[in-house]
């Protein structure tokens, strides 16, 4: 069977990613796009809104949502009234409450519902999460960094309430460490850096800690960086585990490791058609937790304004 998919939100991620991945994998059709500004690729039928979507009358599957946290959960409702299965982007939500009434509601409508944190389908992911698999972690460090203007050019719900700042892309970098680490992470401190004309941190400092986890043990996050710098850095039991690249690249003991040559997305979308085939769903709530846990902690400092 064929899935038909419409993806909901035509901004950077949808047109970059999600529709040559969707494009890319026979089990997908990609039927219809819903963007106010009726946005879409060539030859797709755009639709304003998912009401427009539904009265169409065309045969839809599943959606994949790709606008922003805080217009996520009422896009879920309605795709899940419609009997449609649901992919969201991350963060799956821009709040914890919001993500656990959609899946109640995924679960009450028996349909599939997959928060896709698309950095662990990073080629590098799996085999460092194997590495690690019960060893001991002596030190570690998340260095995440990257050029705000060059990720998200003109963006401006990323500095509204709801937008997450840097841990917009931060998220990713803890959804790769939540994944890859033998035992949990908890935020034991967290310093945040606010642009004085901004609702949301441009830089911030996470330390880390928990059973297991080692003293100094810290995440460094800044959105003002030219050069991209996605990186964790992992000591265990006498080896170095450098993973690079967001999750692409793996060095163990400054070798590198051979991984498949793959983007995230399509093994994302493989994922995907896996769930709505099976009928399972898959929604880890970790990494969104974290970065909960570091605005409840955070100490908030203000910055220079960001234009
Ligand atoms: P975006 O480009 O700002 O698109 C988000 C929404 O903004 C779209 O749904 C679109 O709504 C609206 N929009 C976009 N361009 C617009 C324009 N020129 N005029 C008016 N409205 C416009 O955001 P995004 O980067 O794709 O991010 C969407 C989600 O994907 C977020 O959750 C983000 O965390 C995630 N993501 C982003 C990246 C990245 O590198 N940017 C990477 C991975 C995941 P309509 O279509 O309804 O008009």
């Amino acid at each position: 069977m064929t899935i038909a998919i419409a993806i909901v939100g035509y901004g950077k991620i949808a047109e970059d990613q999600h529709v040559p991945a969707i494009l890319g994998n026979p089990a997908f059709r990609l039927a219809a796009c819903v963007s106010r500004r009726r946005a879409g690729p060539p030859g797709v039928p755009a639709f304003a809104s998912i009401a427009d979507l539904r009265a169409s009358g065309l045969k839809i599957d599943a959606v994949a949502l790709c606008n922003t946290p805080v217009e996520r959960p009422a896009a879920v409702f309605e795709a899940l009234d419609a009997g449609w299965h649901v992919l969201m982007e991350k963060p799956p939500a821009a709040t914890l409450s919001a993500v656990w009434q959609i899946v109640a509601a995924a679960e009450a409508a028996g349909r599939t519902l997959f928060a896709g944190w698309h950095c662990r389908f990073a080629p590098a992911v799996p085999a460092a999460k194997a590495m690690l698999a019960g060893r001991r972690i002596d030190s570690l460090l998340i260095d995440w960094r990257e050029d705000v203007r060059k990720w998200h050019p003109g963006q401006q719900w990323i500095w509204e309430p709801g937008g997450f700042g840097v841990f917009d892309p931060g998220i990713n970098g803890l959804s790769v460490l939540s994944e890859i680490l033998p035992v949990d992470i908890a935020v034991a401190a967290a310093r945040l850096e606010t642009p004085a004309n901004r609702q949301t941190p441009i830089a911030a400092r996470l330390a880390f800690g928990g059973p297991g986890i080692p003293a100094d043990a810290h995440g460094l996050f800044d959105w003002r960086e030219p050069d991209d710098r996605w990186n964790i850095r992992i000591e265990f039991e006498g080896h170095d585990l450098l993973l690079t690249h967001g999750g692409s690249r793996l060095m163990v003991d400054g070798v590198e490791q051979p991984v498949p040559d793959e983007g995230e997305y399509p093994p994302l979308y493989r994922r995907f058609a896996v769930l709505v085939t099976q009928g399972g769903s898959e929604v880890d709530l970790r990494p969104l937790q974290l970065v909960a846990d570091a605005f409840l902690l955070g100490e908030r400092v203000t910055v220079a304004p960001f234009d």
